[in-house]
């Protein structure tokens, strides 16, 4: 059917116009009737007629089986003289029903003949089969005949148009669907030559072109079918064929179809773009495919419309916005493909702008923004157009590229100079790690391995780059088990506090207790604090420990308070998230007067990490902590040196003497070290303790340097609470008065 109607309907007029249209611009008339007279008869009626032009052919047929098989296998019968009685009664009604229901053909009109006047069929069956015309054979003179004949031509011919129209509109509909679904340009572009190819029958060859800009001569090819599908997205001068260049550049200049011998060139203006279609084709159109293709470029523009807007969603949801880079999806898209390809050649690399905040905090987030689109156009400059630079997070840039193109080396290099940025010039440093697909299952798990070396390339702090390696994975997952663990041993409430006692050098007697937290395991060892402690603060999880540490000393204070000297206190380590908390400082006192332990009776132990991370804030909370009455040691005193000074500007009541320089303590630079320290803790009015005392001889060593309080295994090691109780059983307390009484 397809093939009929195109044929019929769309095909161009053939080059040798005049020998073909002879042969085709006939009316076809079927003669059906079992007597061959009534046949003879009727074309001599007949002969010589011509509709508009067109003469008339007859075709014969003598029996209702012969009319069917002839009207299945020859088209475009225009009328059909149907005699009503045959091999049986109703043969030619049986043959009217046959067309109308089971050849579908409603466009053929039918004339219905008997030979006795009164056998006229009802009227239903007129109704139902379509029949245009009832005549006795009686009426065969040639003028009745003719008048039947000509209006049931003509009637035929309205409905092959209207008929004609509506399959023409069919197709258009149909084009325009399947083109809506086509979701990217090139698709689209593609869908449009090969709709447009179809609607003209003829082989879906040609291209779309669109200029680039109103303003601009570049015309760049935006789709093709057939041989130049290979063209797409070239610029049209790159084509071979300076046939179809010369040809496309009239469509343009002259803004409207071209119609030449070998190819049309559709002209196409959908709102903001301009488009030509060129389609190969040796046929010149007709007008009835003028006016379809007119319609049809009418309808595309629409599509046009919808494509671009989808292109932009797809664009927004594959590409940052900000950079105009790929985003993190697009970039794991990338590593999947690279993965799949199964390539061993490239290299992943995540590169963080180190300190970027410090930027935004101080310049503004529009120059932050403006810093980070110079970075991902440095990156990009640096690697071969092949490379893929994405942004995948706010100062995070992840590159995928050939691994001769990015190293740490080409990364130093470009990031070398500074940024211009307004005003500002802004040297910027990069941490990147890297990864080379160690058997990466799918670009995430290469992602992931990349962002492994980049924490490995923070925490060193040499190197400003880190190369994944398999084992830090295992390290990686070793230490979220390890999380995962000290959360259900907190929540089991598995955790325990124990107590080391402080003495006071001159007279022996405690004046305090250091709290230390111990995770006791099944097996009845211990994991140290200094391996799970970094761990409870990188995970935020030592908020809630060091919340529960507060508590539990407290309860102990409370429970010894009677049994200690006046000035006895409780020292208690805190770390750095938990003073980046608001109200840290409301919560310890709010702690304390939960458990009625008055504020004099607690330290707070910091270290210098905690002061750095941010000297004011700190200074702040420890001012309230200290007006409360709470006192304030700093520990680990000296292991940095990074900074004398803020001693002086905290309120620091007692200064701890590192453990690592009461080891030192018998070389000569070690006692020069520790001598400035106690000096100075003398000079700034601080009481000084040293830590780690496991000799006599320091013991000693640290007395004659005026060091005011010891803590160490020489004197306890840290022990549970039962253990704490017995201690001060055995080592009551001799307040300071009794014991110069006694001495
Ligand atoms: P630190 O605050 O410097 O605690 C002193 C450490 O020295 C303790 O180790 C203690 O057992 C050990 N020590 C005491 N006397 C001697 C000695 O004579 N010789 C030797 N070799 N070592 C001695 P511990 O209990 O393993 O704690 C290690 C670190 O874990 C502590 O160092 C502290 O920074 C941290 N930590 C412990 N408990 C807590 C806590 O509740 N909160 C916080 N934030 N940190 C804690
Ligand atoms: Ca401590
Ligand atoms: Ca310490």
């Amino acid at each position: 059917m397809q093939d009929r109607d195109n044929k019929v309907f769309f095909a161009a007029e053939p080059a040798s116009e005049h020998a073909a249209s002879a042969e085709r611009k006939v009316w076809r008339v079927l003669i059906v009737d079992d007597d061959s007279e009534i046949h003879a008869v009727t074309k001599l009626a007949l002969s010589g007629v011509t509709i508009d032009n067109r003469s008339l052919q007859f075709l014969h047929a003598y029996s209702g089986a012969e009319a069917i098989h002839m009207l299945s296998t020859e088209h475009d019968i225009a009328l059909i003289l149907l005699d009503v009685v045959m091999e049986t009664d109703d043969a030619g009604l049986q043959v009217a029903r046959q067309i109308r229901e089971e050849l579908n053909n409603d466009e053929v009109r039918i004339v219905l003949r008997t030979g006795q006047p009164g056998y006229a069929p009802e009227e239903e069956v007129i109704l139902n089969y379509d029949i245009n015309d009832y005549k006795t054979k009686t009426d065969l003179t040639r003028g009745k005949l003719m008048t039947t004949v000509i209006s049931s031509i003509r009637s035929y011919q309205q409905i092959r148009t209207i008929n004609e129209s509506r399959r023409g509109l069919e197709k258009i509909v149909n084009a325009a669907a399947n083109l809506m679904e086509r979701h990217s340009i090139h698709n689209f572009a593609e869908g449009v030559v090969t709709q447009l190819a179809s609607l003209l029958g003829l082989n879906p060859e040609g291209l779309l072109c669109v200029r680039q800009a109103s303003d601009s001569d570049e015309i760049v090819v935006l789709g093709a079918a057939g041989h130049y599908a290979r063209d797409i997205q070239a610029p049209l001068q790159t084509i071979s064929d300076g046939r179809i260049i010369e040809q496309v550049k009239r469509c343009f200049s002259e803004g409207k179809h071209l119609f030449l011998d070998t190819a049309s060139v559709f002209y196409i203006d959908a709102k903001g773009i301009k488009a030509a279609a060129f389609i190969d084709s040796s046929q010149r159109l007709s007008d009835v495919n003028h006016r379809l293709v007119e319609l049809f470029l009418a309808n595309i523009s629409v599509g046009f419309e919808n494509v671009t807007l989808f292109e932009e969603l797809r664009t927004a949801a594959y590409k940052d916005s900000l950079t105009g880079h790929a985003n993190r999806a697009e970039f794991i898209r990338h590593l999947d493909n690279a993965v799949l390809a199964k390539d061993q050649d490239f290299v992943i690399a995540i590169t963080d702008i180190s300190h970027f905040s410090d930027v935004n905090d101080a310049l503004g987030q529009d120059v932050g923004n403006k810093l980070i689109q110079a970075v991902g156009q440095r990156l990009q400059a640096h690697l071969s157009g092949d490379a893929v630079v994405a942004r995948i997070s706010a100062d995070v840039f992840g590159v995928l590229a050939r691994s001769h193109e990015i190293a740490p080396d080409t990364l130093r290099e470009a990031f070398f100079a500074p940024f211009t940025v307004d005003e500002h010039r802004i040297p910027v440093m990069m941490t990147t790690g890297f990864s080379r697909c160690y058997k990466a299952v799918n670009g995430l798990d290469l992602l992931k391995q990349a962002y492994i070396a980049l924490k490995n390339a923070k925490n060193h702090r040499l190197e400003s780059f880190a190369n994944y390696h398999p084992s830090m994975q295992a390290e990686t997952e070793r230490r979220l088990e390890l999380i995962r663990n000290l959360r259900i041993a907190h929540q089991q409430r598995k955790l325990e506090l124990w107590y080391q006692p402080q003495i006071e050098l001159a007279s022996g007697r405690m004046v305090g207790v250091e709290a230390l937290l111990r995770w006791p395991q099944p097996d009845g060892s211990f994991i140290a604090p200094d391996i799970f402690i970094p761990l409870a603060e990188y995970s935020g999880l030592i908020l809630e420990i060091g919340h529960w540490v507060l508590e539990e000393s407290c309860r102990t204070m409370r429970d010894i308070d009677a049994s200690v000297c006046s000035d006895f206190r409780m020292a208690v380590n805190v770390s750095v998230p938990q003073f980046r908390q608001k109200n840290f400082a409301e919560e310890i006192l709010n702690i304390m007067q939960g458990f009625e332990v008055p504020p004099q009776r607690l330290e707070i132990e910091i270290t210098e990490s905690i002061v750095m991370d941010d000297p004011n804030l700190v200074a702040k909370v420890l001012s309230d902590l200290k007006s409360h009455g709470v006192r304030i040691a700093i520990d680990d005193f000296g292991v940095g040196f990074s900074s004398l000074s803020y001693v002086q500007r905290l309120p620091l009541d007692k200064l701890k003497i590192d453990r690592a320089f009461v080891r030192s303590a018998h070389t000569d630079s070690g006692a020069v070290i520790i001598e400035t320290i106690i000096n100075m803790g003398h000079r700034l009015g601080l009481q000084t303790l040293a830590e780690g005392i496991e000799t006599d001889a320091q013991a000693a060593y640290f007395g004659e340097l005026r060091v005011s309080q010891a803590q160490g295994y020489l004197y306890a090691r840290p022990m549970n609470l039962d253990s704490l109780k017995r201690y001060i059983d055995l080592h009551p307390c001799r307040e300071e008065g009794e014991n110069l009484v006694n001495s």
